[in-house]
């Protein structure tokens, strides 16, 4: 593979989440995929590891690091395995983040260590059964009673929210709407077990399939007020900067897919003959696989870019965007590829690239639709609605 240019720092730990991917994620995940079971062991050597702690501060139970670590970490493991993967970007990404950024000392201090360790995970309830791209459309509300929140709607597709390791959903919910009809929006948190918040049965997905994702539904849930996550009425602009971060992870997820199309085809393309050669000697074949490592290299160096912007303070919306948007179609364009060198073979689920072929397309609808990249970017540019 082109190999990204790291500090040692930085590919210490590449190396050693590609290593962990390799033996510990590839032996099992096969199974777990074609059985729809989350993968427990896996996720607590995980946590074993420090990949949930990676971008939070050690007094919280963090590892130090920071988001760019992340996103390495991210893009490793999406190289064997997608499910895994997004289980730690939500985890980390949607679950803990809001919490450190947002939190109180108090939710820091109650929260944060489990989730960091990887004993608890964190989910994030944005989408509802109504929209998703048009998150300021939200219809779940929670009316202040007293002392305590009082919480009705549903939310859709929430991942890791109906695991054993499920602590808390965070949920943003329309708290009042002024007399002009503009809703003010507020994110909660919701642990779980809370009287009224239904855990839906797990749907049944295209691909993640080793990954958790329900609808939850709030019946009357009551939470106390100090639960609020961050200021009333900043619900909108904070899961907005939430999904700005997020976008870079998304797209280290799909880079990491991309490039596992690409290890799979080099190795097939050597071991798999026709017409008296390995295909790879057809060139047919070598350019499809020539193709498939350029644009993952390309789409590598955007997320970078977008990852050091972010770590140095400067504005990184377009750029996150662009990556997201280019990353996650190249990927879908890798793993058809992918599917297509491998023939027959790539067709039956067994093998690796089938698994990529269905775990792709969600890229180009999670964390922001490519149309909704495509207006994000448009917009920077002064053009578009
Ligand atoms: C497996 C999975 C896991 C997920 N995990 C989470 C999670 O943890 N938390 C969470 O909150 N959500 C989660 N989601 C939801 C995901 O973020 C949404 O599905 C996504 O944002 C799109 O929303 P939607 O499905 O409601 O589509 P819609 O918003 O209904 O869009 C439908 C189509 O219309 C297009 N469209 C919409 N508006 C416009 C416009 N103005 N111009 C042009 N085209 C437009 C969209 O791009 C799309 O093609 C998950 C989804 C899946 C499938």
């Amino acid at each position: 593979m082109s190999r990204a240019r790291l500090s040692e720092e930085y590919e210490a730990l590449r190396a050693t989440v590609e290593a962990f991917a390799h033996d510990v994620v590839a032996p099992v995940i096969g199974e777990h995929y074609e059985n729809r079971t989350f993968p427990y062991e896996v996720v607590a050597q995980m946590g074993d590891l420090g990949l949930f702690g990676l971008p939070f501060p050690e007094e919280y139970g963090g590892q130090g690091g920071d988001y760019f670590a992340l996103c390495l970490a991210i893009e490793e493991l999406a190289r064997v395995d997608s499910s895994v993967a997004i289980t730690l970007e939500a985890a980390v990404s949607l679950g803990a983040m809001p919490i450190y950024l947002y939190g109180t000392e108090e939710q820091r201090r109650r929260w944060l260590p489990r989730l960091t360790s990887g004993t608890m995970l964190g989910a994030f309830g944005l989408t509802e059964p109504g929209g998703g791209s048009d998150a300021g459309a939200t219809r779940t509300t929670a009316v202040l009673d007293g002392d305590e929140w009082v919480i009705n709607g549903s939310k859709a597709f929430i991942t890791n929210s109906g695991t054993a390791l499920t602590g808390l959903v965070t949920v943003t919910a329309v708290t009042s709407t002024t007399a002009q009809g503009r809703k003010e929006i507020s994110s909660i948190i919701v642990p779980s077990g809370t009287p009224g918040l239904t855990v839906e049965p797990a749907y049944s997905k295209v691909g993640w399939n080793a990954s958790d994702t329900h609808g939850l539904s709030f019946d009357d849930v009551r939470v106390p007020a100090a639960n609020l996550l961050g200021e009333r009425g900043r619900g909108y602009a904070q899961f907005l900067r939430i999904l700005d971060e997020g976008r870079i992870a998304i797209s280290a997820l799909a880079v990491g897919l991309a490039q596992g199309c690409v290890d799979e085809c080099v190795r097939y393309a050597g071991e798999r003959e026709a017409f008296g050669r390995p295909i790879g000697e057809h060139q047919a074949i070598a350019f499809t696989i020539a193709d498939m490592e350029t644009r993952t290299h390309v789409a590598r160096t955007a997320y970078h870019d977008a990852g050091a912007r972010m770590l140095a303070g400067e504005p990184f919306k377009h750029e996150a965007a662009m990556a997201k948007l280019y990353s996650s179609e190249i990927a879908v364009t890798n793993a058809r590829e992918a599917t297509q060198v491998f023939g027959g073979y790539g067709y039956m689920n067994e093998y690796p690239v089938a698994r990529f072929w269905r775990d792709s397309k969600i890229l180009e609808i999670g964390e922001g639709t490519s149309e909704v990249q495509r207006m994000l970017i448009a917009r920077h540019l002064g053009v578009g609605s």
